[in-house]
């Protein structure tokens, strides 16, 4: 068999690539050689969740460009599993091969300052926030916001890792300098009821899907559960679903986008974050959507046309993170007792506290339900006989 293409549609066996190889990169490669494509990786190293999969594994860092040049010599098309890869690699990629999404939308949402802009002009709720670069706009933004308030670094920051709570206006220039006085976003503290998250899916011809409204649990700024249909009511769905929608196309991302909100007691929705990847808060679309975001992020990159996103059944996720393994090897037979829990492991060696080292899904005929069997399988991990 020959790879081909036509009208744009890249056909299996070609060659398809994610730049960084984690458990996000490795899904999308499962995905795509469900489909027939060969499906690589740039990667650090050969031993990463993602390269332990690929056919193929170009080893170097995402910014190198002989790494890029070998790259763009295996791959038809690439993808990403990070915001933060370089946007210039990702412009001297495209003019080489196909490159979704494109460089202007993961550039948006590398930086919260540029994010936060862009939610402002396109008329997106999200929460009070202004811009710390100088000792005079940190006075500045402690006047306007008020206090509590959240210190973000503009950049690379994620799971809680770059941000400062800041009580009063006393503590405001020691938060700032435990940061690096680099750049940052001053976010008014929001007294949100629940968080939430909607997948995106957009296709190049700027046909989008959205997966259901995922309702997201955090201990420790980690995702803990994600439960879809999130139980919020139809105009909140169907809001949130609206936002997601207007910020994929507002960013005319191709492929698969998710963004996070808070959702306030009162049924406001602000957006927290943008991520122009698959999510965790998406996993459990594998087992309960139509197609998986994994799927519709592999069926976007090759130009075909996008699969349903609706639910067959509702779902329930859990996190496994390295501290499930404290007290020994987890009793994997015991979460699996349940027939409607499925385990994923990423194939990490070194189970670290807060690692995010796979998860459970359960299906159910309620988001409740289905909740309720995943925590009691993840309980049964670590109980000892
Ligand atoms: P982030 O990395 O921006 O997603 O923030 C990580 C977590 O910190 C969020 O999931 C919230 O639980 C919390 N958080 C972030 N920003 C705010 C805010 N402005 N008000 C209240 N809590 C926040």
């Amino acid at each position: 068999m020959t790879a081909g293409s036509r009208d744009g549609v890249l056909y299996p066996p070609a060659s398809v690539a994610v730049v960084g190889s984690g458990q996000l990169g490795r899904m999308f490669i499962q995905a795509a050689q469900a489909m027939g494509y060969r499906a690589g990786v740039l990667s650090a190293t050969t031993e990463t969740p993602a390269a332990q999969v690929a056919d193929w594994t170009v080893v170097g860092r995402h910014d190198d460009l002989s790494a890029l040049r070998q790259l763009a010599e295996k791959a038809d098309a690439v993808t990403v599993e990070f915001e933060n890869v370089s946007a210039p690699a990702l412009r001297w990629l495209a003019k080489r091969r196909i490159v979704r999404p494109g460089w202007r939308t993961l550039w948006t949402s590398q930086n919260r300052l540029r994010e936060k802009r862009f939610l402002a002009r396109h008329g997106i709720p999200h929460a009070p926030w202004c811009p710390v670069r100088t000792a005079d706009e940190l006075a500045t933004a402690v006047r306007d916001l008020g206090s509590p308030l959240i210190l973000k670094t503009a950049s690379s920051g994620y799971d809680g890792k770059g941000q400062v709570l800041v009580k009063d206006e006393a503590e405001a220039a020691d938060a700032w300098a435990s940061l690096g006085r680099v750049a940052c976003v001053a976010e008014g503290w929001v007294e949100f009821a629940a968080e939430a998250s909607v997948v995106v899916a957009r296709g190049a011809d700027g046909r989008a899907g959205a997966f259901p409204i995922a309702l997201n649990h955090h201990e420790r700024h980690i995702l803990a559960t994600s439960t879809a249909p999130a139980p919020v009511g139809p105009i909140v769905a169907l809001e949130a679903r609206e936002a997601a929608l207007a910020v994929a196309q507002a960013l005319d991302s191709v492929g698969v986008l998710c963004v996070e909100f808070f959702l306030t007691a009162d049924g406001r929705l602000l957006v927290n974050e943008i991520a122009p990847r698959p999510h965790n808060s998406g996993h459990l679309t594998i087992e309960s959507a139509h197609a998986s975001q994994f799927d519709q992020q592999v069926r976007a990159l090759c130009g075909l046309p996008l699969g349903s996103c609706d639910l067959v059944r509702p779902a329930a996720m859990v996190n496994l993170l390295g501290d499930v393994w404290s007290g020994g090897e987890p009793r994997w037979e015991r979460a699996l007792e349940d027939p409607a829990v499925k385990l994923h492991l990423y194939g990490k060696h070194t189970p670290k506290v807060g690692r995010k080292m796979g998860h459970l899904t359960a299906l159910d005929e309620t988001p409740e339900g289905a909740l309720a069997r995943v925590l009691a399988a993840k309980r049964r991990l670590t109980e000892r006989d």
